[in-house]
């Protein structure tokens, strides 16, 4: 039996995973090529360390190209555009051919829907953390927004990780009294896809910490010389330093696929994530998965990560001739830092209805998971 090629377009969480995993279970025979426009891999859920100083970005990235050691294939190149009925994939110079095609290329930031957002402070972003790390010790009073400026964006519990971290950040300082820190989201309540549990426990902690929030806004437009936010229903916000959560969107390159669903991301079995093209799965944040309550699974690592695993199985025995078994159950869990050295674990199975999700600590053993599991990510993809 002829090598098979499994493409893998993205080699970010979900990508790393599903290419690891798969060049560990096959055959040389078989090829493993990884596509992505960066040479370079960031840790994101330790971004907001970054925004505080607690960590710098070269820390925390690692070189794709270290993967071609495992003979996975690595090609650094953008992807111009997909040809599913043909199986192929346009690289900026290349055409490469496929058996199986895995979609991971994450989402997309856009500016085109909330004019002057592109002006906030962000840390969804690296340079933008880094950023954010630079400006702070110059902010000693005034008014500090975190906004998420729509649904869905990635890993909800980090809007919260970071007015935890800055509220931290700015009783260390002795200038909290100074300092207004105040989210605003498009969420009715803290945490919507995570269940009422984890939702009301957030509210409260936010509570206890003097941080606002403002749930059920979309944000409308940003006026730098004014220092104002129009959300969408008319009322007008004014701050002094905004940090903003940009709009998330399907990459552009995947927009003329046909993949995409009603909601405009890739509709996907929620068990297999088979695409409805042949031999074509979508993991990670590109997908959408509907769960209960009109919601659908959070943007999160943790879901990328399942999801690959899932994938990479179950390619593994169709290519082996095995029977794919495999199926995603929607268990996830993920680390909020609340500051002091302190941080919650939010876990649970997404797929139930409600959301089954409990939240542990705040504690310390939690911020040194978080710690822990950092290294153990790095160390093991790479
Ligand atoms: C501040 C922050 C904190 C977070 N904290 C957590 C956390 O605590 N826990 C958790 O589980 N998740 C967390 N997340 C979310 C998590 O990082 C993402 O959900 C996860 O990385 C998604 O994996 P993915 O493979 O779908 O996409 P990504 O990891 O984003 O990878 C997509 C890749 O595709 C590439 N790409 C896109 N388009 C093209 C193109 N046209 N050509 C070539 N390459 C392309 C990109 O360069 C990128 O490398 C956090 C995210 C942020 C921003």
């Amino acid at each position: 039996m002829a090598g098979k090629t499994v493409l893998i377009l993205g080699g970010g969480t979900g990508g790393l995973v599903a290419a690891n995993r798969l060049r560990r279970a096959l055959d040389k025979e078989n090829r493993i090529v990884l596509v992505d426009r960066s040479p370079y891999y960031t840790l994101q859920p330790s971004l907001s360390w970054v925004m505080l100083g607690q960590r710098s970005l070269p820390r925390i990235t690692r070189d794709l190209r270290d993967l071609r050691k495992k003979a996975i294939e690595v090609k650094t190149a953008e992807i111009a555009s997909l040809d599913l009925a043909n199986k192929k994939v346009q690289l900026a110079k290349e055409e490469l051919a496929y058996d199986y095609l895995i979609i991971a290329l994450g989402a997309a930031y856009s500016d085109a829907e909330v004019p002057g957002l592109n002006r906030a402070w962000t840390y969804y972003h690296p340079d933008g953390a880094d950023g954010i790390h630079e400006e702070l010790p110059l902010f000693s009073s005034g008014r500090i927004v975190l906004a998420a400026a729509a649904l869905p964006y990635k890993c909800p519990p980090s809007l919260y990780e970071g007015a935890f971290l800055l509220d931290n950040y700015f009783r260390k300082r002795r200038l909290r009294a100074n300092i207004d820190i105040r989210i605003y989201t498009p969420e009715a309540t803290p945490l919507t896809q995570y269940g009422a549990e984890a939702g009301e426990r957030v509210a409260r902690l936010l509570q206890s910490r003097d941080i606002g929030f403002s749930g059920g806004l979309q944000m409308k437009s940003v006026d730098h010389d004014k220092r104002l936010i129009e959300f969408q229903i008319g009322e007008q916000v004014p701050f002094d330093m905004l940090i903003a959560v940009p709009v998330h969107v399907l990459p552009p390159v995947l927009t003329t696929t046909g993949l995409a669903g009603a909601d405009g991301w890739l509709a996907v079995d929620r068990e297999t994530l088979l695409t409805a093209a042949a031999d074509v799965y979508a993991i990670g944040d590109c997908n959408s998965v509907p769960i209960a309550d009109g919601q659908t699974l959070p943007k999160s690592g943790v879901f990328a990560h399942g999801e690959a695993e899932v994938v990479a199985r179950n390619l593994t025995s169709e290519i082996v001739g095995r029977d794919p078994i495999w199926a995603f159950g929607g268990q996830g869990a993920c680390f909020m830092e609340t500051g002091g050295g302190r941080g919650a674990y939010l876990s649970g199975n997404f797929y139930t209805d409600p959301p089954q999700v409990t939240m542990g600590g705040p504690n310390r053993l939690m911020h040194w998971a978080k710690v822990g599991s950092e290294r153990v990510w790095l160390w093991r993809w790479f």
